[in-house]
């Protein structure tokens, strides 16, 4: 039998939401263990476009919204954190890009005034041109707007290794995960036969929080999953791009981020509109052609004749909502000693961590002496999704 343990806080899932929470509590004097069942990151987080949104492209149709309001303060925070002043130290992160840009390809579609207006972009958006547009529209065909925003874009596989450093030796890989009580009342969990007690359990495992809801016996709150089919395309011919490509409607028609692979070169990664349900409902070889024709239309003179496709199908794990919308902030709801959430952006996970410290602070939990931890199994980190389907 292995050794008990004791601990703060024990986190399950380490994706960016358990990870970032893990190091903040650390750095706050709290002892904590954070169980994985696979790989970290591994889940969504590595799967994500690493695109830290200020909440411009929830007010593309106009309406300044919650979720606008909520995310604008994002970038800020996570700036501060990458320069290492911030609430973690994320020195070393890859920033892949300084902006994230929306991209007209004709004339300006859609309801813009109002997007202008609202608070999400205002001050944040300025017109680019000639050489100041992203490389790979730096082509004499290029005709349309581009607009610049004031949202970073990370290379989350890196993001993901400094969050694993900064968990010391809190990481525990684990697989079996049973409820412990003390009286009826939960207590902890038992990871793989090995008693954790903790003073409060997060579950932050994405995907993975309903599955475990259900093995506690808990039913509340429930989880609804939004599919997504990605497209990823390698080639030598490619550039940097990371944005927004504005259709008609609220979502944008593509967004393109851009990925250094091992090999030296840069992996087109498509979402947007064209990853959503008209994409989900395509088989592999269809979602390929689909973007085939979307990049011939919109970049006709970059050459994709040798490049290389894949597809990825992803689901994003949230709290249910009604008519299965985005929920707008993290959310975070706890029972006693448990609390579960999802960040539901990745660009939320400080938004994520903040309500689990206001209810740790609520409940008056505060740090005790951190107790000597043996050496514990640690799950790896997970490789990026470019490295996996076009290597
Ligand atoms: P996950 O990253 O899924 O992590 C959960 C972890 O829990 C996993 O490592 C999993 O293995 C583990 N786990 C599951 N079950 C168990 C268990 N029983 N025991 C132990 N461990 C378990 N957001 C942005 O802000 N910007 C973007 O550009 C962006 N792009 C996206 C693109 C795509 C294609 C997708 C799908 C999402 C995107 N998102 C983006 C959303 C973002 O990726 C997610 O909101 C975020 O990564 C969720 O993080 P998480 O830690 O909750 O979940």
């Amino acid at each position: 039998m292995s050794q008990a343990l004791s601990t703060d806080v024990l986190i399950v899932g380490g994706g960016i939401a358990g990870l970032w929470l893990n190091a903040r509590l650390r750095q706050l004097g709290y002892s904590t263990l954070l169980v994985e069942n696979a790989s970290l990151g591994g889940g969504q987080s590595v799967k994500s476009q690493g695109i830290i949104h200020g909440g411009a492209k929830y007010a593309l149709h106009g309406a300044l919204t919650g979720a606008s309001e909520a995310i604008a303060d994002m970038p800020r925070r996570w700036r501060d954190a990458l320069a290492g002043n911030g609430e973690l130290d994320l020195t070393g992160v890859r920033q892949l890009s300084e902006a994230h840009y929306l991209w007209s390809p004709g004339s300006l579609a859609g309801n813009l005034t109002s997007f202008f207006a609202s608070k999400a972009v205002r001050g944040r958006v300025d017109q680019v041109k000639g050489e100041q547009l992203p490389p790979a529209l730096q082509h004499p065909k290029f005709k349309g707007k581009v607009y610049r925003l004031a949202e970073l874009v990370l290379d989350v596989p890196s993001l993901i290794s400094r969050l694993a450093t900064l968990a010391g030796d809190s990481l525990l890989a684990g697989h079996e995960i049973a409820p412990l009580h003390d009286n009826n009342q939960l207590a902890g969990l038992r990871v793989d036969g090995r008693e954790i007690r903790a003073q409060r359990v997060v579950l932050s495992a994405g995907a993975g929080n309903a599955a475990l809801l259900a093995s506690l016996g808990i039913s509340q709150p429930t989880q609804q999953l939004r599919p997504l089919h990605m497209v990823l395309v390698k080639g030598p011919s490619l550039k940097p791009l990371y944005a927004h490509c504005l259709g008609g409607g609220p979502k944008p028609r593509v967004t393109v981020t851009t990925h250094p692979a091992a090999d030296g070169q840069w992996v087109w990664y498509l979402g947007g509109d064209i990853a959503e349900a008209a994409g989900v409902a395509r088989d592999e070889a269809a979602q390929i052609k689909a973007a085939q024709q979307e990049l011939g239309d919109l970049l006709p003179w970059v050459d994709l004749s040798s490049a290389r496709w894949a597809t990825l199908r992803v689901d994003r794990a949230e709290p249910a909502q009604s008519g299965l919308v985005r929920p707008d902030n993290a959310f975070l709801a706890d029972q006693g000693k448990l609390l579960v959430g999802w960040p539901t952006k990745l660009a939320l996970s400080p938004d994520f961590s903040d309500r689990v410290l206001a209810a740790l602070e609520r409940d008056g939990i505060q740090p005790s002496q951190p107790p000597t931890l043996p050496e514990l199994p640690r799950p790896a980190v997970a490789r990026p999704v470019w490295e996996e389907l076009l290597p």
